[in-house]
């Protein structure tokens, strides 16, 4: 089967661990039991998009350990086409997650396989039947700015979800369909997020937490509200839960406003679940939400 999305990006084991209070240096504190996810922002937003309908494929990498069985069976379960994510000889990427009462949380990212995802695996790839190409930057930013380059030229649409932040080469920024960042990335791309496009993508979108999103386009800006929610339980991967279900949208041939209103449904049903994965709805859950 052809996929129309390829979604180029990470694929972690998130390691969440609750403690009172965050170790000094030198200091051991207990903590309560090991909670393993699975989680990165390539394999979020493969899940997310696979929910929804979307012939997806991930282009990634995890190691031959038990971590990197976890993560593909969560990607096969969603539907998700991992026969483009490589087993590299490093160990499956962890996401060391400690959480505080507060709610806080001080994460540590080991990429290990993640590093691995390389140019020559872009090379590799058959574009054939793909309308969209999505990447996010928990792997090499060179690998990234090879596949946006490839892609682009090959008549694909490319999104990129800037996150996190890293600069970026004004050629490859102009091979943007669309570039999506949240408030915080947006502040430190341009003093005002409405000036998005003099930095080179067709269009951008911000997200805004509980506000929604802004869509901006050369002819203006559109504000997608957001849907209120009766409880927000975790907002883990909402931003990739947007990234997912918009470039599926758009890979179906919907309009960059359209996608946009689409994905802001499956976001805000994915924070009234706990998880990243976990948490994104099916098409029919988004629906029913429309009903
Ligand atoms: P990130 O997770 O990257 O920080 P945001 O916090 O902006 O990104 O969240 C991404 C999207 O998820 C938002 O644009 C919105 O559509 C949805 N979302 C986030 N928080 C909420 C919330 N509390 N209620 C409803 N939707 C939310």
């Amino acid at each position: 089967m052809t996929n129309t999305l390829l979604v180029l990006g990470s694929a972690n084991a998130d390691l969440v661990v609750e403690v009172g209070r965050r170790p000094a240096g030198g200091e051991t504190v207990l903590g309560g039991d090991t909670v393993v996810l699975p989680g990165g922002k390539g394999a979020n937003t493969a899940v997310a998009a696979a929910r929804v309908g979307a012939s997806v494929a991930l282009v990634g990498a995890v190691g031959g350990d038990g971590y990197g069985s976890l993560l593909r069976e969560s990607l096969e379960s969603s539907g998700v086409d991992t026969s483009l994510v490589k087993t590299s000889s490093r160990p499956t990427g962890i996401a060391y997650i400690t959480v505080t009462p507060d709610g806080e949380n001080s994460i540590v990212v080991s990429p290990g396989a993640n590093a691995d995802v390389a140019s020559s695996d872009v090379d590799a790839l058959s574009f054939d039947g793909a309308q969209v190409l999505t990447c996010s930057l928990e792997v090499p930013l060179e690998t990234v700015i090879h596949a946006i380059d490839v892609a682009s030229k090959a008549g694909v649409r490319t999104v990129l979800n800037l996150s996190p932040v890293a600069e970026l080469p004004a050629s490859t920024l102009a091979q943007l369909d669309t570039l999506i960042v949240n408030e915080h990335e947006a502040a430190e791309l341009v003093s005002d997020w409405r000036h998005l496009l003099r930095l080179g993508p067709k269009t951008a979108i911000v997200t805004l937490g509980s506000r929604g999103v802004a869509v901006v386009v050369p002819a203006g800006v559109t504000e997608v509200p957001g849907i209120k929610v009766d409880e927000v339980v975790d907002t883990t991967g909402a931003g990739d839960a947007f990234a997912g279900a918009f470039s599926a949208r758009l890979a179906e041939g919907d309009r960059v406003v359209v996608a946009a209103e689409y994905a802001v449904k499956v976001a805000a049903l994915s924070v009234t679940k706990a998880g990243a994965q976990p948490s994104y709805p099916t098409a029919a859950e988004v629906s029913s939400l429309a009903a």
